[in-house]
C-alpha cells in the first residue's frame, strides 16, 4: 500500500516534532514542511532534508537571502499531500481551513483551535474509533490529552463518579523568551477552567471540574487529581498496575529518585541517548508510584505533562484513524510508539541492575 503523504504547515514547537515523528512511521511519508520565516527553525528543516515551503505571507526572497533553499509556496506543498497537519499558532489553523478545503485535503488541527474547527476531537486511547474515516480531526491540547488518556484508564476499569483536577501550568515553552510570569503564581480566574469541557469533546459525559494556576517553569505541567471512582479497586497497587501497563504512561518507581519534573526531563534526555529511536521528549503521561493513592473510593494521583511533545504521537494516530490504516486504536498506538522508541512502561519500576 502506498504511504500516506503528509504535509506539516507551521514548523514550531509542535510542527517540528510532528514532522520528525512522521518520517519514522512505516506507513507515512513527509512531503514537506511550511514556515513563514527564515529562522533557525527553517535551517533545522533544511538540515534534516525536509522539503521547505513558504507559508502565509512569508517571502521566498527572504529565505533565499538567508541561504535557505525553498521548494515552493504552501499551495505547492498542499498539492503533493494527502493530509496536512496544521501546527500554526492558535486560531491561525481556523484561517487555514479554506486553503486545505480548496486543495481537497484532509486536515489535522491542534488544540489551540476551538473544537468546531474539525469534524471531531481526537485522542488515541480515549476515542480512536471516532476518528476513523474523518476528513478533519482536532488533536486536543497537551493538558486535555493528559486528562483524556487518564480517563481512558480509569473509566474502563472503575468508572468515574466525579473528578477534580488542579492544573499547575508551565508559564512558557523552553524556547520562548516573551512569556511569563518569571516570578509569582498566577491563578486562572475562569472557573472551572476550559480544560474540563475540552476533555468532554473526547470523553463525553465525563464529570470533571478543572481549575488552573500558571507558575514560573518551562519544563512541564503537573496535574493534581482527585477522582471519586464508581467501582473502586481494593488497593492503590491496582491503580499503579493499571497506569503502568497502559501505553503512553510512564510510572516512576520510588527507587528511581525522580522527585519532580527536573528529573523527568533529565530522564528523557538520557533515554534519547540510550534508545535509538527515542527523542529527548517525554511523550507519555508521567506518574509517580509514590504519588498514586487510593482512599476508599477516592483516587489521588499527580501526573506531569510534557507540553511540547505529548500530542505528537496523537497526531500520528489521528492520521492513521482518518485513513483507516490500522485495524484498531491499540494497533495504531503500538506502531506509532515502536517507531518513536516509546514503551518504557514495561521497564519502569523494574529493580535497578
Ligand atoms: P509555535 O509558535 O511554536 O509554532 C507555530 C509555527 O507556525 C511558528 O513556526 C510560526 O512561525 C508558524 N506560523 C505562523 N503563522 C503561520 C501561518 N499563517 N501558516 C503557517 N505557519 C505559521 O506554536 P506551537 O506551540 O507549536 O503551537 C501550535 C499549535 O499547537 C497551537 O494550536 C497550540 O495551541 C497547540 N499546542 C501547543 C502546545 C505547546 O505547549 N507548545 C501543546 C499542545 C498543543
Amino acid at each position: 500500500m502506498p504511504k500516506v503523504r503528509v504535509a506539516v504547515n507551521g514548523y514550531g514547537t509542535i510542527g517540528k516534532r510532528v514532522a520528525d515523528a512522521v518520517v519514522r512511521q512505516p506507513d507515512l511519508e513527509l512531503v514537506g514542511v511550511a514556515k513563514t520565516r527564515p529562522d533557525f527553525g527553517a535551517r533545522r528543516a533544511v538540515d534534516r532534508g525536509y522539503p521547505l515551503f513558504v507559508a502565509g505571507a512569508g517571502s521566498p526572497e527572504k529565505f533565499a537571502a538567508a541561504g535557505l533553499p525553498v521548494a515552493g509556496r504552501l499551495s505547492e506543498l498542499l498539492a503533493k499531500a494527502d493530509v496536512v497537519v496544521d501546527a500554526s499558532p492558535e486560531e491561525v489553523g481556523r484561517e487555514n481551513r479554506a486553503l486545505y478545503a480548496a486543495a481537497g485535503l484532509r486536515a489535522v488541527y491542534q488544540g489551540g483551535e476551538e473544537a468546531d474547527v474539525a469534524e471531531a476531537s481526537f485522542n488515541a486511547l480515549a476515542n480512536y474509533d471516532a476518528g476513523r474515516g474523518k476528513r478533519s480531526l482536532r488533536v486536543v491540547s497537551c493538558n486535555t490529552t493528559g486528562i483524556a488518556r487518564a480517563a481512558a484508564v480509569l473509566l474502563r476499569r472503575w468508572g468515574v463518579k466525579h473528578w477534580e483536577v488542579t492544573l499547575v501550568r508551565r508559564a512558557a515553552d523552553p524556547g520562548e523568551s516573551k512569556r511569563g510570569p518569571i516570578n509569582g503564581i498566577v491563578p486562572t480566574f475562569e472557573m472551572p477552567s476550559h480544560h474540563g469541557p475540552d476533555a468532554r469533546t473526547v470523553v463525553p459525559d465525563l464529570s470533571i471540574a478543572t481549575t488552573a494556576v500558571v507558575v514560573p517553569t518551562t519544563l512541564m505541567h503537573v496535574h493534581v487529581n482527585h477522582v471519586r471512582l464508581a467501582r473502586p479497586p481494593a488497593s492503590s497497587s491496582e491503580l499503579v498496575a493499571a497506569f503502568r501497563s497502559t501505553p503512553r504512561f510512564h510510572v516512576f518507581a520510588p527507587w528511581e529518585g525522580v522527585d519532580g519534573t527536573p528529573q523527568v526531563m533529565e530522564y528523557a534526555r538520557d533515554r534519547a541517548g540510550r534508545e535509538p529511536a527515542a527523542t529527548a521528549d517525554m511523550m507519555e503521561n508521567v506518574l509517580w508510584e509514590k504519588g498514586i493513592r487510593l482512599d476508599g473510593e477516592d483516587a489521588y494521583f499527580f501526573q506531569a505533562i510534557h507540553q511540547e511533545s505529548i500530542v505528537v504521537p496523537e497526531n500520528v494516530d489521528a492520521i492513521r484513524a482518518m485513513f483507516d490504516l490500522a485495524p484498531d486504536g491499540p494497533t495504531s498506538i503500538a506502531t506509532t510508539d515502536r517507531a518513536l522508541g516509546l514503551g518504557a512502561p514495561a521497564r519502569a519500576g523494574a529493580a535497578p541492575r
